[in-house]
């Protein structure tokens, strides 16, 4: 029987899996395998890269893959491209599921960033006391910077190299308007860092920063190949039905 690819890791990936079992359709949650204890999404799941594009339309054919859903994280590129190709190469329809970005209010102090490196190089004329929240992959970026102090909040410990001073949050979302300020008032917290990432589950520490009057660099979303895309789980699983 043919089954729906989901490539997941993200809250909207688990949503669009939990709607398509309710619908009866069947469903394979695909995960990098990054996180030691990650969120498991209902139905089948598979962990771990496929090899490349070709190793992912290989993987479409042999386990009579009818639709594929990239509901990845938008700062995961690499499976977006693989994703794509694969699905062109194995001659089965694709659907990129992204939630939109976010977008600055007018009380807000944004400095967008291209790239982890570019947010580097704008820390220092923003404050001494960072508050990372951009993730465990590509911190070395920040490493050079001796002269500021970073709390780094991530999902599983960071690996070097990492700055000289800093301290390591363990923790997971969603977060909370009331815990954010109250955080970056007790680390005395001059200036947060984040990818845009868009969606809900982590969208308080920007409240928060709004609220203590703080500069945020925000890291821009990396340019993915052109797909059919929607921005809602609703119109992913409306899409899978009508494969
Ligand atoms: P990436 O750089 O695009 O992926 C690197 C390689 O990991 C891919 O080429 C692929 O290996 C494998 N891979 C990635 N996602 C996969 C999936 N869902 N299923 C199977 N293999 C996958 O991705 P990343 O930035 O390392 O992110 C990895 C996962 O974490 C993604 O699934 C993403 O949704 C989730 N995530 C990422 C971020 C972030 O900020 N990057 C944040 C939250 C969640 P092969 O080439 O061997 O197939």
């Amino acid at each position: 029987m043919s089954v729906v690819l989901v490539l997941g890791g993200t809250s909207e990936a688990r949503a669009l899996a939990a709607a398509l079992v309710e619908r009866g359709v069947p469903v394979v949650s695909s995960l990098a395998g990054r996180v030691a204890n990650p969120k498991l999404p209902v139905g089948d799941v598979r962990i771990g890269g496929f090899g490349g594009p070709e190793g992912l339309a290989a993987w479409l054919t042999e386990n009579q893959v009818s639709a594929i859903v990239d509901a990845t994280h938008p700062f995961a590129k690499f499976i977006g491209s693989s994703a794509v190709t694969g699905a062109k190469l194995a001659g089965v329809p694709m659907l990129r599921l992204q939630r939109p970005g976010w977008q600055p209010g007018p009380e807000d102090n944004w400095h967008w960033a291209d790239s982890l490196d570019r947010a580097a190089e704008l820390l220092p004329a923003l404050g001494e006391r960072v508050f990372l929240t951009s993730g465990r992959q590509g911190l070395s970026a920040f490493a050079s910077l001796d002269d500021l102090w970073f709390l780094i909040r991530c999902v599983d410990p960071p690996q070097p190299p990492l700055p000289a001073k800093f301290e390591v949050l363990l923790d997971r979302g969603p977060y909370l308007l009331d815990a954010e300020t109250a955080l970056m008032r007790t680390y005395r917290v001059d200036v947060l860092v984040t990818k845009d990432s868009g969606g809900t589950m982590t969208s308080a520490k920007l409240d928060a920063a709004r609220a203590l009057a703080l500069p945020v660099v925000v890291v821009r979303r990396p340019i993915r190949p052109e797909s059919p895309t929607v921005d809602t789980v609703e119109a992913a699983a409306a899409w899978v039905s009508a494969q």
